[in-house]
């Protein structure tokens, strides 16, 4: 005899199994579309810089330019192309690194104050060259966390400060601990970001102004590596802008402070 009881619950089952495997063939599906846009951006943007590099080099070689200082403008610009590349690399790598879930990296105890200070320091030159004035208060206190995540962040973050922002203009850095939670907000006089552009500032490649960002020397993915280093500590982002204005983000990393109050 048949049991149409257990048949039904057979074909139910089934049923459920085939909606999961269409839910994940559609869930790869997306992804393999996200990769496939990023390497086609990636070698979009590799493509430019070395378009042009090998545009000067032929006119180097095929000695259309006579005059040294039109060579010595052609060789300054070979050099900047490559700079932008190597930087374009560099993210590139960091990027992928992030988004393979599986890489575990080195944590270790920072001294808030005096890491800071290093990131501060190189990032000097450009806010002079930039007439801005950069001010940095960070607590005194010890992080544990990756010395390259804490670098990135801040570099990422102040750089951008700097570049988006107008002659004289400031940028304030705060770094502060609640309990042992990491805050970290950095605020400019810049340009400001439109409401519509602030939800699309942290995907990967995305500009407000493409010509602004190439000419300052981004690569586009400088806020998709901050959203992916704030994900790894489960921590927060908060975009507070006006256009004209000014940007401030903040950044809250949650239990990676591990000592308040550094002995001195
Ligand atoms: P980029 O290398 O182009 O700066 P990012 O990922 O760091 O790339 O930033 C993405 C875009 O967000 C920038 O191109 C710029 O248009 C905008 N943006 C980022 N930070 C600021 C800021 N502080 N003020 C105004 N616009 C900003």
């Amino acid at each position: 005899t048949f049991h149409y009881e257990e048949l039904n619950e057979i074909a139910d089952t089934i049923k459920q199994m085939q909606e999961e495997i269409q839910h994940y063939i559609k869930r790869l599906k997306r992804e393999k579309k996200i990769r496939q846009e990023f390497f086609d951006n990636a070698s979009h943007e590799l493509k430019t810089p070395l378009t042009s590099i090998r545009g000067y080099g032929e006119l180097l070689k095929n000695g259309v330019v006579n005059d040294p200082q039109q060579a010595q403008e052609c060789i300054d610009r070979i050099l900047k192309e490559t700079t932008h590349m190597t930087a374009l690399i560099t993210d590139i790598l960091m990027i992928s690194r992030l988004e393979g879930n599986d890489v575990v990296e080195e944590k270790v105890d920072i001294p808030l104050r005096s890491s800071v200070e290093e990131v501060r320091k190189s990032l000097d030159p450009m806010a002079r060259e930039n007439h801005v004035f950069l001010d940095v208060q960070a607590e005194d206190c010890c992080v544990h966390m990756s010395q390259k995540h804490l670098e990135q962040l801040l570099s990422n973050l102040i750089s951008n400060a700097i570049k988006y922002n107008r002659e004289n203009g400031t940028v304030d850095v705060f770094l502060k601990s609640e309990r042992q939670r990491l805050v970290l907000s950095v605020e400019d006089s810049g340009i400001g970001i439109s409401k519509e552009d602030q939800k699309h500032i942290f995907e990967r490649f995305y500009r407000v102004d493409k010509g602004r960002s190439r000419r300052v020397g981004g690569t586009g993915l400088g806020l998709a590596i901050v959203k992916h280093i704030v994900r790894y500590y489960n921590g927060t982002i908060d975009v507070f802008s006006r256009e004209n204005i000014g940007t401030k983000i903040t950044i809250t990393l949650p239990s990676v402070v591990v000592r308040q109050d550094e002995e001195r």
